[in-house]
């Protein structure tokens, strides 16, 4: 009896095991999804066409168009 109690306390300290690192790999993941979406968001968009461009050209690539806060 008290090994049989020994093996079901072993699988539950397994079971208990696989369930923290499924969560520390799933908080790591949304952790980088997350810092994804911020870094997406950051994303420089033109004031007209709405497209990605670079901050670093004063005039959009696509449509041509100034930006008004270009650096
Ligand atoms: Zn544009």
């Amino acid at each position: 009896m008290v090994g049989a109690t020994l093996v079901v306390m072993a699988q539950l300290v397994r079971d208990g095991l696989e369930v923290v690192m499924v969560v520390a790999v799933g908080g790591m993941l949304w952790a980088a999804v997350t810092r994804l979406r911020r870094g997406d968001l950051r994303v420089y968009r033109c004031a007209r066409c709405r497209r990605p461009t670079s901050r670093g050209y004063p005039r959009c690539r696509h449509c041509g168009l100034e930006q008004p806060d270009a650096t």
